[in-house]
């Protein structure tokens, strides 16, 4: 499954990292705007959902949870439309109507993203730091 992931998400071309910058890049490639809101879900068992409109994709997701779990909602709806699921039937958790292939690619593309997101700022913290302890030791990093 990480493998037939791994290969859509080469196929749709994305760049960016960031996922609300991944979600307008793919917005702009299709010509069809991906729109994020966050919104007090009325329900404990559903967090995030996606509603396909006719001239756009939203994603709204839970208000009231943490970053982290909403970069989870988000990376797994916008799966969802990378392997152009009907949503709707989209709920993250608890609902009764859903296909369990299609969860499990909309997961799955959602642990990639975040993965690669992570790797990428993990990365980025790295230098961060190498940077600044070489400064603290009197290094001038970058030119060698
Ligand atoms: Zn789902």
């Amino acid at each position: 499954m990480r493998q037939r992931c791994r290969r859509r998400l080469a196929e749709t071309g994305l760049r960016a990292v960031d996922l609300h910058e991944l979600c307008a890049e793919f917005g702009s490639r299709r010509a069809r705007p991906v729109v994020l809101s966050s919104m007090t879900m009325p329900s404990n068992n559903i967090h995030a959902m996606l509603v396909r409109a006719s001239e756009a994709d939203y994603i709204v997701y839970e208000r009231d949870t943490t970053p982290l779990h909403q970069q989870h909602l988000i990376a797994h709806e916008l799966g969802h439309l990378i392997w152009d699921h009907r949503g709707l039937t989209g709920l993250s958790g608890g609902h009764a109507d859903y296909d369990p292939v299609e969860e499990l690619e909309a997961e799955t593309t959602a642990t990639l993203l975040l993965e690669r997101q992570h790797r990428t700022l993990a990365g980025l913290a790295r230098s961060e730091r190498t940077r600044t302890m070489g400064q603290a030791l009197g290094f001038e990093f970058g030119r060698w």
